[in-house]
């Protein structure tokens, strides 16, 4: 099988599903490839379902202008496409003195940032939003813009308004070679060999591999492995914000959060680990995530545990995103989003998007086809999605327990 596209895309997370979509709407003939037999089903299956706002990230990084680029658009197109979005807000508790003492050097980094409305709270504030929390409390810092969202079913969709508008996805397409000719890519995988001006490597943990099969070599991947427990569904009036922790040098720290659908979450874990697969359930890390939740909202320890998942992050050692592009082989990487690619992806597809019109300087072949509208979804009690016909295996742990727990009551 031997096709011409403009760009193909490697990987279908949530950065290439946002990819797919941003240059199909732009007019560039795209095909996306997959190795997994559906879409979002590494990295992005495994991940909090967070819209962070970047408050924490580094100055002047490329997450921070990505994270910030998509805050811009996010919220219109999760409306227009129908994703649920809650707005519910971050609360950062001091627990101790040393972490009291750094709210104002984090309130004046935010407000350098653009994120003026970050701000300290007093503790009887604090425990006005969020009634059940430990009492141990020292004082709060208050996060509004932090939001949720289903991140499984927001890529899905974005990967699937492409497909509407005349972009190829294949899934069990594996990529096992790229060879530039000096005008064109060959792309050869487990399901053909395909011809394209231009590649935009979204392999997320693969993502290393895929740049030397290009002959390039700008970072190494070092998974990062994250745990958590969901509660049930009743547990949900425990909180009204994220509680989130004073964040250290290594990340965001283990959260207690409520997902779009209501389900009370404690994580993620940050373990360094060698493989790049699928990380197995720890039972250490569960007595952890037990003690959290305790010490956090002492409550919710006399909710059911209704389950727990993990997902391993793409990190590298670089904090920052890397997404460079080589013009004189028009290929793009996407590489090491770490730890906020939901939250950045409509920023990374408008780069990339920036990368391909300038940098590489690709015309695309159609027009542009901007108009989005929402889906006909229907979830299934089997675990799947039919969107306008086609069906989708539900591969994230959020959207599957919240889905199937409503579908359950119906
Ligand atoms: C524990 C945890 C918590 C997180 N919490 C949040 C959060 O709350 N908010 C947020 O914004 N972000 C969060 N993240 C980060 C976010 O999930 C990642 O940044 C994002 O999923 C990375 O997406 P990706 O598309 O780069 O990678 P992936 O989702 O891994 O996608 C890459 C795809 O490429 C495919 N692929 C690889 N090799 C090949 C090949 N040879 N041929 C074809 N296909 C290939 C893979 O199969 C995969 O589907 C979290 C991540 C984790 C793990």
């Amino acid at each position: 099988m031997e096709t011409d596209y403009d760009v193909v895309i490697i990987g279908g997370g949530v950065c290439g599903c946002s990819v797919v979509f941003e240059l199909t709407q732009r007019g560039y003939r795209c095909l996306l490839l997959e190795k997994n037999d559906t879409l979002v089903a590494e990295a992005s299956s495994g991940n909090s379902g967070m819209l962070h706002t970047g408050f924490d990230a580094l100055e002047k990084s490329l997450e921070l202008d990505c994270i910030k680029r998509c805050q811009s658009r996010i919220f219109q197109l999760t409306e227009k496409l129908g994703v649920p979005v809650n707005k519910i807000g971050a609360t950062m508790v001091a627990w101790n003195q040393e972490q009291l003492a750094r709210f104002p050097s984090v309130v004046s980094k935010c407000a350098q940032a653009g994120f003026s409305d970050v701000h300290e709270q007093s503790v009887s504030q604090l425990y006005q939003r969020e009634p059940y929390l430990n009492r141990r409390a020292l004082g709060a810092l208050w996060i509004p813009g932090e939001a949720v969202t289903d991140p499984w079913l927001l890529p899905i969709l974005l990967a699937h308004d492409a497909r509407q508008k005349g972009a190829q996805l294949i899934s069990s397409a594996k990529v096992e070679s790229c060879d530039w000719d000096g005008t064109v890519w060959n792309i050869q995988s487990t399901h053909g060999t395909f011809r394209a001006k231009c590649v935009v490597n979204c392999a997320g943990l693969y993502g290393d591999i895929i740049d030397r099969l290009a002959g390039r070599s700008q970072f190494r991947i070092k998974p990062r492995k994250g745990q958590y427990t969901i509660y049930d569904h009743s547990a949900h009036t425990l909180i009204n914000s994220s509680i989130v922790p004073v964040p250290t040098d290594i990340g965001k720290g283990v959260i207690v959060f409520k997902s779009v659908y209501n389900n009370v979450i404690v994580g993620p874990t940050a373990e360094n680990v060698e493989s790049r697969q699928q990380a197995v359930i720890d039972d250490n890390i569960c007595e952890r995530l037990y003690s959290v939740a305790r010490d956090t909202v002492p409550e919710l320890n006399k909710y059911n545990i209704v389950g727990r998942y993990t997902g391993v992050r793409p990190a590298t050692q670089y904090k920052d995103y890397v997404i460079t592009a080589d013009q004189d082989r028009n290929w793009v990487t996407v590489g090491g989003i770490r730890s906020t690619g939901l939250s950045g992806s409509l920023g990374i597809s408008e780069l990339v998007r920036e990368l391909v019109e300038t940098r590489i300087g690709l015309e695309p072949t159609r027009g542009q086809y901007l108009t989005v509208s929402a889906p006909n979804v229907t979830f299934t009690k089997y675990g799947t999605a039919v969107i306008d016909g086609h069906e989708y295996s539900v591969k994230h742990p959020l959207t599957f327990v919240g889905k199937m727990q409503n579908l359950s009551k119906i």
